[in-house]
């Protein structure tokens, strides 16, 4: 799914208002799964490299594939999970690593089902088994044309949750934006088709 969806998905199973550090892990761990994602795509741009052969080619290749299998690895998360767990006994605060930890999970496990050409290796280190979806979140072949639709309708219901949990101006002018981001594209270029 898209990054900001994992954000959405994420902090309204997790997120509690005026927990600033917790929400913090929250966001940190939805996010760390596409880390390597982002960081090729600002280096690309960075050293000029044109965006196909980016996704097309280094995407697919070391060290980028690496880094992002090891983003998406549920054993090294569920490692760190047990680590925050246990540590959280002596010193509190170390549940954060747990949180953390969930967030990421929460991440592959809203990805494996709409991958295909670009399913990750989720158990790395133990196995490269890869499990292709029938449905792609983005690739209009693989039914990412109708999945658009239907993570444009995830996203707004978990944007009103968070609405309704979440007070403060800011969060609730970033869920607007984030309404505005899924309903934007649609609704431009469908009336721009009627024109
Ligand atoms: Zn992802």
């Amino acid at each position: 799914m898209n990054t900001q969806t994992h954000v959405l998905l994420a902090a309204a199973i997790l997120a509690k208002p005026g927990k600033p550090a917790r929400n913090t892990a929250v966001i940190v761990g939805a996010l760390v799964p596409d880390l390597a994602i982002y960081t090729l795509f600002i280096w690309s741009k960075i050293a000029g490299i044109p965006e196909r052969r980016v996704w097309s080619e280094l995407y697919y290749n070391p060290p980028w594939s690496d880094a992002v299998t090891v983003g998406n690895s549920a054993p090294l998360y569920i490692l760190i999970l047990l680590i925050g767990l246990l540590a959280s006994k002596w010193y509190r605060p170390a549940i954060l690593l747990a949180v953390f930890a969930i967030a990421a999970l929460l991440h592959l496990a809203a990805d494996l089902p709409v991958h295909v050409d670009d399913a990750h290796a989720h158990l790395w280190p133990l196995s490269d088994w890869r499990f292709r979806s029938p449905v792609s979140y983005w690739n209009p072949n693989h039914n990412g044309d109708i999945f658009t639709i239907v993570e444009a309708g995830i996203g707004i219901v978990l944007s009103i949750i968070l609405w309704r949990r979440f007070h403060a101006l800011w969060v609730r002018a970033l869920l607007v934006l984030a309404i505005v981001a899924y309903l934007g594209p649609p609704l431009y270029f469908g009336l721009f088709a009627q024109l």
